[in-house]
Order: C-alpha cells, then structure tokens, then sequence
C-alpha cells in the first residue's frame, strides 16, 4: 500500500508542500471556472492564450515529477531535454481539445503530489538539476512548483490577483526576484519597498536612486512583470521628494 501521507517528518517542508499542494488547488478552481470556450481567450502573458497556460503549468508538474524522480532513484532524468523540446511541448498542449487539457493539469498534479508524499525523509537533500542549470536539493521542487502555481492562476487572467497569493510565498518570490536582479546588476539605480514592512531590496547604497514601494502584493506583481490587473495595484516610484507619474518596468525576471 503507498503512504498515504508525506514521508518526510520535517514540519518545515512539509508547511512547504502544504503551499504547492494549496497553490494547486487555487489553479484547479480557476481553471474550473473557465468554459472551454474561455479557454481560447487571452492570459496575461505575452502571446500565450489560457491554453497555452495550462498546457505549461500541466507540463511543468512532469518535469518537476521527473526531478523528484531523480532524486528517488539516482537516476538523472532531465525537467526537459531542452528549451526547445519544452517550448514545442506547450505549443502542441495548447492544441489539445479541452478535456485533455483539463486532464493533462488533473493528472499531473495528481503524480507530483504522489512523488513528493512517497519521497524518503533521507532522500530530499539529494542534488538534481534544473533548466537553467542550477544544482539544487529535492526541497527545491517544493518552492519550483509553488511559484509556478501561484503566478500562473493570476495569469489566467479570470479574477484572481497577487492580493490571492499568501504573503510567505509573495515575500519569498519578491526575494527571489530582487535577488535574481542584485546577481545581474540590473537593479542599478532602483529600490523596492513594502509599505508596512522592513522589507527593501534593490540597489540601497546608489545614488539618487528610484523607489518603487506599495503593498506586498503589488511590489511582488509589479516585479514579476504583470501589470496592475494582476494586483500590481498601489504601486508608486519616486526619486528623493519627487513622485514620478510613471512607474518604472521591472527589469526583466527570467
Ligand atoms: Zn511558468
């Protein structure tokens, strides 16, 4: 008989796989309230229609399956076999007539969900890879997915917004964003904050800097590039005294 809860005993991952699992559910309700006709319509990214959404989140739940694989096994086995391969996947996903894609979602998410519970305790620090070629433990998958979920049911573009998405996981995407930008250099001359908070990130000790600040959840919208229908809403950018009428786009995440 498989367990029929997680393996691992370690209370902090599993609050963790409590979020991806809660992510999840938050996806499959808005993907639930769309018609199959809806489906066809626009998402908030660039280019990709909701098909087009759904058919990467549903194949993402693989290819992180095939990373806690990995790490079960020893066996190397790749998220994809390259950007490419990933890229044709979802064009040819968002073909799929609508039942097959809401199956695709159900039925992945279902697998990923039954990796993560069947991992050993010992196993969840093994190293696996991911595409952009970063050497991470297993945990890493937990937080991989967690994003992915959260952000792409605001992309869905059917109501749900950042102000949806829990604070420990807008804190750790802004974190991982700012962090992302401070590794590249290209926060030069621009701070964040969040109002409320003593959180602030960017370039601190510049010169003249621009400030972007406003409520978690917009600052953490605004950063992962979505506009203010994603929630991005409450953002303001000023220098010194001065408020600008515009605020800057974020600088590119990924
Ligand atoms: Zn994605």
């Amino acid at each position: 008989m498989p367990a029929r809860h997680d393996l691992t005993t370690d209370p902090g991952l599993q609050e963790q796989l409590l979020q991806a699992r809660r992510g999840t559910a938050f996806f499959a309700r808005k993907l639930n309230e769309l018609t199959d006709t809806e489906l066809d319509g626009g998402s908030l990214l660039p280019g990709w229609t909701r098909r087009h959404v759904v058919a990467h989140v549903g194949y993402n739940a693989r290819a992180i399956a095939r990373l806690v694989e990995w790490a079960g096994t020893g066996v190397e086995t790749p998220m994809y076999p390259s950007t490419e391969v990933r890229d044709h996947e979802i064009n040819f996903g968002a073909t799929l007539s609508p039942i097959a894609l809401r199956n695709l979602f159900d039925h992945s998410a279902v697998h990923l969900s039954a990796e993560w519970r069947d991992l050993p305790g010992r196993d969840w620090a093994n190293e696996v890879k991911t595409i952009q070629g970063r050497t991470v433990p297993a945990t890493e998958t937990v937080w991989m997915r967690t994003r992915e979920v959260w952000t792409h049911a605001v992309d869905l573009d059917n109501g749900a917004t950042f102000a949806d998405i829990p604070e420990p996981v807008l804190e750790r995407l802004l974190r991982d964003i700012t962090g992302a930008w401070q590794a590249r250099g290209t926060d030069a001359g621009l701070v964040i904050r969040v109002v409320g908070t003593n959180m602030e990130f960017g370039d601190k000790g510049g010169r003249d800097p621009v400030t972007v600040s406003g409520p978690l959840a917009g600052v953490a919208a605004w950063a992962a590039g979505r506009t203010a229908a994603a929630g991005g809403s409450g953002v303001t950018a000023s220098r010194g005294t001065e408020v600008l009428s515009r605020v800057p786009a974020a600088p590119k995440w990924i």
